[in-house]
């Protein structure tokens, strides 16, 4: 039946399926290079930190202007020995978002330490600064804030925070690669970069993803950089001997080449993200109940994701309504942190954030990606419209 409903519109449309995120358009339009970068790894043999590792790491350390890029095997690595380098102690407190994906809040639990979850900011969906400042104590060491959907927390208001009470800061930038973040000095500097360490992931569907898994830690410190980099490798300073006990967490050779060729694109992927999400804004933003997303005064946005704000009455329906119209959407995220069974230790129950949960029961993400055709916006857009 669906299939069947594809085959009329295009036979109507003449149009390409809509995808959340179209990555076979993506590779079709980068594939010599891909395919050249990929075919010297195979040729060469050096799978495993290959010169293709070392290259991307100095080619992101310069489009981010940070000292020190580590690469690793995903972002959940990344996040983890990001805590496991900052030297955070079982019982330790940690300041999370809760409504965000649950790889920034799970390495907190993993490693012994307590997530103490507070509220976001309900136009920009990132950490609320006030938040945080209520909830440190005398136990809390670092803060997590997560530049959600693409764009940065209040990374000012955090690092001042930190500051004034001695915590550490580690960026989750696994959804904002490429995001400026504008300081009140006029100063401006890549999300990722800021905190004492940033974190991101190169999955296939994030900003810029390789063909598997991936991820990187970013910092300025010398001295953190040459810590992260044993910790993600067996906790290893010369071969055979290991100081501490570490992960196997690399970012192998093909990966790293697939993304040298792709961080060429990003600047110009954002860009075709931005528009997209400017045509969206026009087209919903006269919508009555229906909020855009709001574009924080610090921070530009480079759409990972393009929310929408809907009443809760009526996101499930139009969720079912554009399914029915053969176009996909996403809730990014049905349930908040907090509220998820794997935290059941922490006696969460009594805890209240009124902002998140709302959230959660508004959200609804619409296709975003590189290679949308004008077409298919012109039915996402027209689609969304008839529904109010
Ligand atoms: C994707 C993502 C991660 C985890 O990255 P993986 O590479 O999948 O491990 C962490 N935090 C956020 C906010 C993410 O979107």
């Amino acid at each position: 039946m669906a299939q069947l409903k594809s085959v009329i519109l295009f036979i109507f449309y003449g149009m390409k399926k809509i995808q959340m995120v179209d990555l076979v358009s993506q590779y079709e339009n980068i594939k010599p290079s891909i395919d050249a970068a990929m075919h010297e790894v195979v040729t060469k043999a050096q799978f495993i930190n290959g010169p293709e590792v070392q290259a991307f790491q100095r080619e992101l350390e310069e489009y981010l202007q940070v000292k020190h890029v580590i690469p690793c095997a995903n972002g959940t690595d990344a996040l983890q020995m990001a805590m496991m380098g900052l030297g955070l102690k079982p019982g330790d407190e940690v300041i999370t978002p809760s409504f965000t994906y649950i790889a920034t809040t799970e390495v907190i639990a993993l490693l012994g330490l307590i997530p103490v979850f507070v509220e976001v900011d309900p136009s920009t969906f990132c950490i609320d600064p006030a938040a945080i400042e209520s909830a440190i104590t005398p136990k809390t060491k670092a803060i997590v804030p997560v530049h959600l959907y693409g764009q940065a927390a209040n990374m000012e208001a955090i690092m001042a925070l930190a500051e004034k009470h001695g915590l550490k800061v580690i960026e989750d930038n696994a959804q904002a690669i490429g995001c400026d973040y504008h300081f009140s000095s006029g100063k401006i500097q890549k999300t990722g970069t800021i905190g004492h360490i940033g974190c991101t992931s190169f999955f296939p569907s994030k900003n810029l993803g390789c063909f598997g898994d991936g991820g990187a830690m970013m910092t300025n410190d010398d001295d953190l950089a040459q810590t992260l980099r044993r910790i993600a490798n067996h906790g290893q300073s010369k071969r055979y001997y290991h100081d501490e006990v570490g992960c196997n967490s690399r970012l192998d050779s093909l990966q790293a080449a697939v993304l040298r060729v792709k961080l060429r694109q990003l600047d110009r992927y954002i860009e075709s993200r931005q528009n997209l999400a400017n045509a969206y804004d026009e087209a919903f933003g006269g919508l009555h109940g229906v909020n855009i997303p709001a574009r924080a005064a610090y921070s530009n946005h480079v759409f990972h994701q393009y929310t929408l704000q809907v009443p809760p009455q009526s996101r499930d329906a139009l969720h079912a309504f554009l399914e029915e119209k053969e176009i996909p959407s996403m809730i990014y995220y049905p349930v908040p942190a907090h509220r998820q069974q794997m935290f059941t230790s922490f006696n969460l129950g009594s805890l209240n954030l009124p902002v998140t949960d709302f959230l959660t029961q508004r959200v609804i993400s619409l296709p975003m990606h590189t290679e949308m055709q004008p077409d298919q916006l012109a039915y996402i857009c027209s689609t969304v419209q008839s529904f109010f």
